[in-house]
């Protein structure tokens, strides 16, 4: 799949997914059927804008786009499901991608330096979806939050630079092979 058609698609995961959990008040435990699935498209986005990166970057940044949603495994097996309306753990702060990020660092680890990142995208999305985020616990429990609409103009804004890096490169790619003939 080309990079165009791959933004475009996740910007499209991105609008359906919102426009379902918006819409529709579903249970807790499908709105990860929507929710999952936009986080990464989200932090794909953002490798996508990026530009071509190391395969092993690019499999740990859409692992890592998860990773903070790890306390959903138990939660969802436990009888207590969460409500939309509850703040989120404190898997979501700056202090839970620290480990990974500085491991990433000593071993000189691609992979985990991407799924440092892919968490920073997970948290991106969830500052404009639901209740926030508390970046900064255990300095303070506040959850951050951004209106949506900021949220979706970065996702676009985001799409575009894919669309507009992928013109640049099939036009340098063409350049270079006409100058070759
Ligand atoms: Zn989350």
């Amino acid at each position: 799949m080309n990079r165009r058609a791959a933004a475009v698609g996740c910007l499209a995961t991105v609008a359906v997914a919102d426009k379902v959990i918006f819409r529709r008040r579903l249970p807790w435990l499908l709105v990860g059927f929507f929710d999952h699935p936009a986080h990464v498209a989200t932090a794909a986005l953002a490798a996508l804008a990026l530009g071509p990166r190391p395969r092993e970057w690019t499999a740990g940044l859409l692992v890592g786009s998860l990773l903070p949603d790890l306390d959903h495994v138990p939660l969802a097996v436990s009888r207590v499901h969460p409500t939309l309306d509850d703040p989120r753990p404190v898997t979501h702060c700056l202090l839970a991608v620290a480990p990974v990020a500085v491991i990433a660092t000593l071993r000189d680890d691609r992979r985990l330096r991407g799924a440092a990142w892919g968490m920073l995208a997970h948290f991106a999305r969830d500052v404009g979806v639901g209740t926030g985020v508390p970046l900064l616990w255990p300095v303070t429990r506040r959850s951050f939050r951004v209106p949506y609409p900021v949220y979706a103009a970065g996702c676009v804004a985001l799409a575009l630079r894919a669309v507009l890096g992928a013109n640049l490169q099939n036009h340098a790619e063409r350049a270079n092979l006409g100058a070759g003939l």
